[in-house]
């Protein structure tokens, strides 16, 4: 057999122990009661769902989370085990593959229950389990409380089902002292009335209250879940990304009025970044005073300068916008990105550091010497949230297990 080519020098490094370590950390701040679920939809935010998701699992994970139908057979595939929870709906013919491979929907609309009561019709003995989602104010997916009560009937209505979890998505648990969160989690109290009002058959009633994502846990809002659930004997469910993959969502104090929250102080210390994106320089040169860098000349050398040619570009997940406004590290450096990216390579300024040389490696987002690039650096940046900057790393970077 040939040996693999090895790749041109861009990757992603994936440091799994650490995504380990930071579930173990997220669960000791949620309680023993509660029972977090990893999220690892979009390729587990760029990470490698083949990588994190046996990862979360080997942490204690017992559910993990992901956005669609394909990527649950993904998911099942490396994690036979695991609970896997399908967030963003059940499409037409779509059902069939959540009976055979064991996923569970979160359902929400009518169309859904059909989809999966034909596909689970005589291939599934027992009710299949669904998490019921409620609109409480997102207005993105979910039954609104007014359409809870004819919703319950129809999901009721053929003994298809099981009421796994009553779930909602608190949608501005990053704004602390703002009374959005806890104006929903009301909304979801009287959801929970209807249903136990509504319901009489026991297999109907939910196990789980499935609430708050990473900023809910390192804010406040996971206590007020906490309590509510405890209220009518349910499990609180948390349902973690951000966090797992070892940052903090930022609390803007422009955006949240209140004190930053104490769990999320002490997370900060204690999550570690999961992946590091990398690449090396692939040339060096001198260019003289007026030299100008890149498509349309953006920028002009003043004086004599050396520019190392790096093997990234925007096709490979680097904003464009980037170009003349960020460093990267270059032997343990800050060396400005000169000109405008372009789609496979960029060019930075190394006249102030010492030795640089190809081959030389570059950090995009990780350390280097004493210093640091992170994903929310890039996104302050690029005026978006680390979500985004993680999720457009592209395709073809590989994802290397470190
Ligand atoms: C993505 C997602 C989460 C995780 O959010 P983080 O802020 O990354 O922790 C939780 N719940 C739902 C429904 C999601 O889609």
């Amino acid at each position: 057999m040939n040996s693999p080519i090895p790749f041109r020098p861009c990757w992603v490094e994936i440091n799994t122990h650490y995504l380990e370590e930071n579930y173990a950390f997220l669960r000791s701040q949620a309680g023993s009661a509660a029972e977090c679920l990893a999220i690892v939809k979009a390729d587990a935010y760029g990470h490698s769902l083949r990588l994190c998701a046996p990862a979360a699992v080997r942490a204690g994970a017992r559910w993990l989370g992901v956005t669609s139908v394909e990527e649950g057979v993904l998911a099942r595939s490396v994690c036979p085990d695991a609970r896997i929870l399908v967030m963003g709906g059940v499409f037409p013919g779509q059902g069939r593959a959540i009976v055979d491979n064991g996923l569970t929907a979160v359902v929400w609309d009518e169309t859904q229950l059909t989809e999966l009561e034909s596909a689970a019709a005589g291939a599934s003995p027992r009710p299949l389990p669904v998490h019921l989602e409620i609109d409480t104010g997102m207005s993105r997916q979910g039954v609104s409380l007014t359409e809870l009560p004819a919703f319950l009937r129809r999901l009721s209505a053929t003994g298809s089902f099981r009421i796994e979890a009553l779930m909602t998505h608190l949608y501005a648990s990053d704004e602390a002292g703002k009374a959005t969160s806890s104006d929903q989690l009301e909304r979801l109290k009287e959801a929970v009335l209807i249903v136990r009002g509504g319901l009489a058959a026991t297999t109907l009633q939910p196990e789980f209250l499935s609430v708050g994502a990473s900023a809910a846990l390192l804010g406040e809002d996971a206590i007020a879940v906490q309590t509510l659930a405890r209220e009518f004997n349910l499990r609180p469910m948390l349902r973690l990304g951000l966090a797992l993959y070892g940052l903090a969502p930022h609390f803007d104090p422009a955006f949240a009025p209140g004190p930053e929250p104490a769990a999320l102080r002490e997370s900060i210390g204690r999550l570690q970044p999961v992946l590091a994106w990398k690449t090396r320089v692939t040339s060096v040169r001198t260019v003289a005073a007026g030299a100008e860098v890149g498509y349309n000349g953006t920028f002009v050398a003043t004086e004599p300068l050396k520019l190392a040619l790096l093997a990234v570009g925007y096709a490979d997940g680097l904003d464009r916008q980037l170009g003349n406004r960020f460093d990267v590290l270059v032997r343990g450096e800050r060396a400005p990105l000169v000109g405008r990216i372009s789609m496979d390579q960029a060019v930075v300024d190394v006249t102030d550091i010492a030795g640089v040389q190809p081959g030389d490696e570059v950090i995009l987002i990780g350390h280097q010497g004493g210093e640091t690039i992170t994903a929310l650096d890039h996104a302050a940046a690029s005026g978006t949230i680390p979500w985004e900057i993680f999720t457009r790393i592209a395709h073809r970077v590989p994802r290397v297990h470190v």
